[in-house]
This record gives C-alpha cells, sequence and structure tokens, in this order.
C-alpha cells in the first residue's frame, strides 16, 4: 500500500472544506485527515470528525469547546478539541503532516497559512485574501521554506494547468503573452445601476453557476472577486496587471486562459465544480477522480464573452488601482473589502456603497510600504478602523 497523503483542512467547515472532504472520502487509501477546522459551524465539524477521525479539531474562540469534546468522547473518538488563532497555526505546522488545504475566508486565514508555508509544506490555497493582503511576503516565504502552493481558485487553477510545467514565475521565457481570467458576471451581469441599488444580501448570494460562502457570493456580485483575482494572479504568476486581462464568461465553463506570444491561447474547461481544482491539486502531478460529471458541450450548445463594465462594477477598477500603487494599497483593498461586506450581509448598507466605501479608505490611507508581517497586520487593522468610521457615517 502507498503511504498516506496526511492532510489538515483550514476551513473544513466550509463551501471549499466540505468539497475538499468529498473529494478526500473518495480516495481513503491516498489521504488521511490529520486536523479539520472550523469557527461556529461547530455541529457540521462534529459531524465531519466523525467520518474522518482527524486527531485534532480546531473551533473558534466563542465556541463551545468542552461540549464539542464531550460529544467526540463519547462517540469513542480520541480527537482533540482546540481552539483559537493559535491552535490554527498549529495544527498547520504539525510536523506529520504533508498538505494543508487553506480554505478559511478573508485575513483570518494568513497566519495559519503562513504556518503552513514555513514548515515547507504543500499548500492548496483556496482562501486568495492572503495573497491580496500580503503577496510579496507570502511569495517569499514560499520561496525560502521551499513550500509547494498550488492554486485552488479555479481560474488559477486553470491558468497552471494552461502554463508549462517549468514555467517557474518567468512569463517571459515562457512565452506568455498575457492571461485571461475569465468571470462569470455574478447574478447581476445584467442589472441596471437602478436595480443594483436595491439588491438584497440574498439575492446576491443566489451565485448563477457556483454555490459558494456568503463572503465570496457577495465579491462575486459585485465583481471584487475578480479584482481580488487579478491580484491573486499577480503573484501566483509573476505578471504585470497589463498581463492580466478580465473576460466576462456567463457559462463559466472555460475556467481561464493563457495566451502565448505565437497566437495560441491554451485553456482549461469543465463543468463549475470546485471540486476539479481540489482534486487537481491533491494529486498533482497525478490525476484522480473527483465526482464530477463530465462536461457535455453539445447540452451547453454555446459559450458567450463580453468585456468587463468598469462603471456598473466600480470594484473590479478598485482592486486594479491598487495593484498598481503597491505598498500597502491591495492590503487596505481587502480589508475595506471585509468590512463593507459584511455589513452588507448585515443589512447596515446598501449594495452600491460596497464600493464607495473600499474607494473613501483607499483615498483616505496614506501609501506606505510593507515590510514585514507585523506592517501587514498593522495597515490591515487601520484600514478596518478607518472603512469602520465611515460605514458609520453611510445614510442606513
Ligand atoms: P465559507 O464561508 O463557506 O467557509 C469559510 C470557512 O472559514 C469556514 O470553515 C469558517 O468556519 C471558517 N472561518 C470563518 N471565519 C474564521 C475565523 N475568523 N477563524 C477561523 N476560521 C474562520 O467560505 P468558502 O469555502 O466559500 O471560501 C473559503 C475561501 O476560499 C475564501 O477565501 C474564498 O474566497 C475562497 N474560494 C472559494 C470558492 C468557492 O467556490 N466557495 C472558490 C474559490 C475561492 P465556520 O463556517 O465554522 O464559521
Ligand atoms: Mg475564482
Amino acid at each position: 500500500m502507498m503511504t498516506r497523503q496526511k492532510l489538515t483542512v483550514l476551513g473544513a467547515t466550509g463551501s471549499i472544506g466540505v468539497s475538499t472532504l468529498d473529494v478526500v472520502a473518495r480516495h481513503s487509501d491516498r489521504y488521511e485527515v490529520v486536523a479539520l477546522t472550523g469557527n461556529s459551524r461547530v455541529d457540521v465539524l462534529y459531524d465531519q470528525c466523525l467520518q474522518h477521525r482527524p486527531r485534532y479539531a480546531v473551533v473558534g474562540l466563542g465556541a463551545d469547546v468542552a461540549g464539542l469534546a464531550a460529544r467526540l468522547r463519547s462517540a469513542g473518538l480520541a480527537t482533540e478539541v482546540l481552539a483559537g488563532p493559535a491552535a490554527l497555526e498549529r495544527v498547520a505546522a504539525l510536523p506529520e503532516v504533508d498538505v494543508v488545504m487553506a480554505a478559511i475566508v478573508g485575513a483570518a486565514g494568513l497566519q495559519p497559512t503562513l504556518a503552513a508555508v514555513r514548515q515547507g509544506k504543500r499548500v492548496l490555497l483556496a482562501n486568495k485574501e492572503v495573497l491580496v493582503m500580503a503577496g510579496a511576503l507570502f511569495m517569499a516565504e514560499v520561496k525560502r521554506h521551499g513550500a509547494t502552493l498550488l492554486p485552488i481558485d479555479s481560474e488559477h487553477n486553470a491558468v497552471f494547468q494552461s502554463l508549462p510545467s517549468n514555467y517557474a514565475g518567468n512569463p517571459a521565457g515562457a512565452g506568455v503573452s498575457h492571461i485571461l481570467l475569465t468571470a462569470s458576471g455574478g447574478p447581476f451581469l445584467e442589472a441596471t445601476l437602478e436595480r443594483l441599488q436595491s439588491v438584497t444580501p440574498d439575492e446576491a448570494c443566489a451565485h448563477p453557476n457556483w454555490a459558494m460562502g456568503r463572503k465570496i457570493s457577495v465579491d462575486s456580485a459585485t465583481l471584487m472577486n475578480k479584482g481580488l483575482e487579478v491580484i491573486e494572479a499577480r503573484w501566483l504568476f509573476n505578471l504585470s496587471p497589463e498581463q492580466i486581462e478580465v473576460v466576462i464568461h456567463p457559462q463559466s465553463v472555460i475556467h481561464s486562459l493563457v495566451q502565448y506570444v505565437d497566437g495560441s491561447v491554451l485553456a482549461e474547461l469543465g463543468n463549475p465544480d470546485m471540486r476539479t481544482p481540489i482534486a487537481y491539486a491533491l494529486a498533482w502531478p497525478e490525476r484522480i477522480a473527483a465526482g464530477v460529471a463530465p462536461l457535455d458541450l453539445p447540452a451547453i450548445a454555446r459559450l458567450g464573452f463580453e468585456r468587463p463594465d468598469f462603471v456598473r462594477f466600480p470594484c473590479l477598477a478598485l482592486a486594479y488601482r491598487a495593484l498598481r500603487v503597491g505598498g500597502n494599497a491591495a492590503t487596505v483593498l481587502n480589508a475595506a473589502n471585509e468590512v463593507a461586506v459584511a455589513a452588507f450581509l448585515d443589512g447596515r448598507i446598501p449594495f452600491l456603497a460596497i464600493a464607495g466605501i473600499i474607494a473613501a479608505t483607499l483615498d483616505a490611507v496614506p501609501v506606505r510600504p510593507m515590510p514585514d508581517l507585523a506592517a501587514i497586520l498593522a495597515e490591515d487593522e487601520a484600514a478596518r478602523a478607518v472603512a469602520i468610521a465611515l460605514l458609520e457615517r453611510q445614510p442606513a
């Protein structure tokens, strides 16, 4: 029997975490779950522990640790229950762990993901906010510690699959002209500005092609998700902003493309199901079944493409702006977006105010360099404070 790869899933209770465990369950001969983490969904984590029997389970600081530990014990499990940020870092860095799925949402994922990188693990990165807020530092740490970084975000996974295996962050050497990130356009692709004034959180979270967590669903509706992905691509593939183009493709069948200097375009296609990029990254450079149905092109019949509308979707332009400005700008953009999206989901601000708050935060925070992790965390905190102050000035 082959030795099983030992796995930590950060954010196991979320959409990506659940899809990851679905793929893992299909290949119990290849993967062994060592640690699962959640934050508030303790019942989901409990069920996952029953199925995967991890050595460790981590919950948020506010969760009922003793209750979960008692339930697991009465179910006959020896799973140790831990809580909080230090425990997340601990289970990401365990010496026995080979692979870490980084699927926490938002800035909370930065330090546990860095902890895995610093142990030279194979890191499967879904948590795109990590690269948006700390791209330069994160990529330097990947290099320094010899970690293997594999993108889970479907667009970046498609680009990764469409680049030569010896690419090594060298677009010119590989004859790459630019990449095209596809965007479904989200639920409001056809909506007028007037309609966008009144959209509700549930409408914004009803994505046409993908079932995802609420924060990324809102990001998809504003197109900030694509903006974050432009920044993510800059770091993953060492490209300039000019080498990253966004094209609206409502069917989400082409997951992204690479344009080469000779006119060739390579792409990865498939049904929109995150188990494909997850299985790809788990098994890379091999391939394993993911439970995803084969693509039925005649049933899809037509693929459409259009240019993004930067007027109705200003968040995409804000992300390019932050990327061009450099320094702390992307960290500020990410922090302001997290604050504004949470406020929208709580019904405190209208949909169109999200972009306004991010733009005003970028205007208010001076551009500064970010020499180290402490500076990044300070910028994140400062930008959140500015965004919260701006929120309080919003008409309800
Ligand atoms: P979900 O909201 O479904 O899941 C988020 C996970 O993070 C949950 O396990 C949640 O725990 C945990 N979590 C939330 N806050 C904290 C915190 N402060 N500390 C520790 N853990 C926390 O999100 P998704 O799975 O949709 O997305 C996860 C990441 O993957 C995001 O960065 C997203 O952009 C990215 N991504 C997602 C895709 C998708 O299809 N869903 C596609 C591409 C990228 P709990 O639920 O228990 O509270
Ligand atoms: Mg994506």
